[in-house]
This record gives structure tokens, sequence and C-alpha cells, in this order.
């Protein structure tokens, strides 16, 4: 897999396959229904990871590490945003810290990419480069999903992993955030939920982050309402669009903007 129509990537690289739920945003996680559809077209790596639970794909929390998916993003000669692991989490304690490090072998040989590390196990992250990592890969992004307020405390353990870029995906925003301190936080992603079981997006959610970007200098991406738009209806993602604030927010971390001027003020 490498393609994706994910805003703020270019290409997804899954060296590993399979997950289990740790908190509320992933509820309706896409990549559950996405492994199912893999495995019924015949694709191994997707096999028996998943169940049905009434109207759902669930998880059964078997996670696969795939080793010949190592040398994807080596074949890939033009420079790429890397999501890693679209259909998995990577520090899941599932996942051997010894192919954790040969992820970061590939990552640190192909520094015509950037990867971009997301997890919501960020304490388990913290620890693997503080004992393995001996120096920052410059191309190496790290960041943690925090989809309320209950989960913003994962901003804690992201802030001590020594990173280039750290960020933090605010989707599925099922919640207001609260004060959060985005200090040493280098972007944030916003973003409702989309499909069948999506839950409702509130626009003052978002608002109280964008401002809390604004006076932490952290480069705002807005990437979806989702199924739920700003008036609280429900219609299609596509429908309801990217607009906030009477404009498209795709900014990048600082010496990365590939537009306008964000609410950091930085260009
Ligand atoms: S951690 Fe990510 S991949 Fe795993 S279940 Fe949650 S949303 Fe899905």
């Amino acid at each position: 897999m490498s393609e994706t129509q994910i805003e703020w990537t270019d290409a997804t690289w899954n060296p590993v396959a399979g997950c289990s739920v740790i908190s509320a945003g992933c509820t309706n996680c896409y990549a559950m229904e996405m492994a199912r559809r893999l495995e019924a077209m015949g694709i191994d790596k997707y096999a028996g990871l998943t169940r049905k639970s009434g109207k759902r794909t669930v998880w059964k929390g078997i996670v696969r590490e795939d080793w010949s998916a190592l040398d994807i993003p080596i074949r890939w000669k033009r420079p790429k945003k890397i999501f890693v692991n679209s259909m998995s989490d990577l520090f899941h304690e599932g996942v051997s810290d010894r192919f954790i490090s040969e992820v970061w072998s590939v990552m640190k040989r192909t520094s015509h990419h950037h990867y971009q590390i997301l997890t919501k196990r960020p304490e388990r992250m913290a620890a693997f480069v503080r004992k393995h990592i001996k120096e920052i890969v410059p191309n190496v992004w790290l960041g943690t999903s925090i989809e309320n307020a209950e989960n913003a405390p994962r901003v804690v353990s992201l802030k001590t992993v020594p990173a280039a870029i750290r960020f933090i995906s605010f989707e599925p925003l099922i919640g207001p955030v609260g004060a959060i301190d985005l200090a040493g936080i280098h972007w944030a992603i916003v973003g409702g939920e989309s499909g069948r079981f999506a839950r409702p997006i509130r626009e003052e959610w978002i608002d109280e982050i964008y401002e809390q970007c604004a006076s932490y200098n952290t480069a705002f991406f807005f990437k979806q309402w989702g199924t739920w738009g700003k008036d609280n209806k429900k219609r299609s993602k596509k429908a309801n669009g990217r607009v906030y604030r009477g404009r498209i927010w795709n900014d990048m971390p600082r010496g990365l903007d590939t537009t306008g001027t964000g609410p950091n003020g930085s260009r």
C-alpha cells in the first residue's frame, strides 16, 4: 500500500498489520474495516486479524510484523512524506523492539523521505526512543493522537521524546480537549470523524485548539469536518469539506510549509 487520500501525507507504509482498541478514538478505526476488506481480497498479511461484532468489524488483537515490507521505502526514489503504519500502531505492545529498531534503521537510511509516526501509545514510544535511539534522526516526525480531554495527558509523554518534529493529531475530535501545553509541539492536525458511525465535532472544540496553536506557534492543519458539518448536520465528508474560518488550513511544520499564513504567523 502506498498512495493515499490522507491530506497531510504522500504515502503510507505498513510494516505492521493489526492492532487493538485502546481508547475512545479507536471505536470506529477505519483500519479495522479496511483490514477485513483486504483479507477478503486474499491478502495474507491481513488474514485473521478481525472478527464481526454486530454490524461492526473489530480487531482480534493480533499484530503481525511484516519483515518483507521493510524495504518498500528504499525502493521509492522520489522524496515523500510517509505515514508509518496507517493500519496499525508501531508502538503496540505486540510489536518487538527488534522490529521497531529495523523500521528506524530504514528511516535513517532513506533520508530523502520524511516519516510521520503516529501512536496512541506515546509512553512506549518515549521509552523505546530513550533506550534504543542514540541520536535524533532528522527526517522522523513523532506524534500522538488526542481525541478528547481524557487523553490529553498523552502530550506529556510526547514532549519527553527527543525528535526533530513532534506533532499531535486531534482526530477524530470527539470532545473538547481543554487547555493543553503545546510548547515544543511543532504541528497539530485537527479533524472530525467520518463514516457510518461517526460522532459529531463542534466548532468551539476546534476553536479552542486553533487558539492554543496560535499562542504556542504550532502549525495548524485542518483535515476535515467529517460526516458532521459545522452546522451540526450530518452529510457526506465531501459535502462538509475542509473549510474552517473561511479557508483551507494546510500548514506544515516550520520549514515544510506548503501554503499561506497559519495561526502561528510563521509565514
Ligand atoms: S491505535 Fe490506531 S490503528 Fe490501533 S485501533 Fe486505535 S485507531 Fe486503530
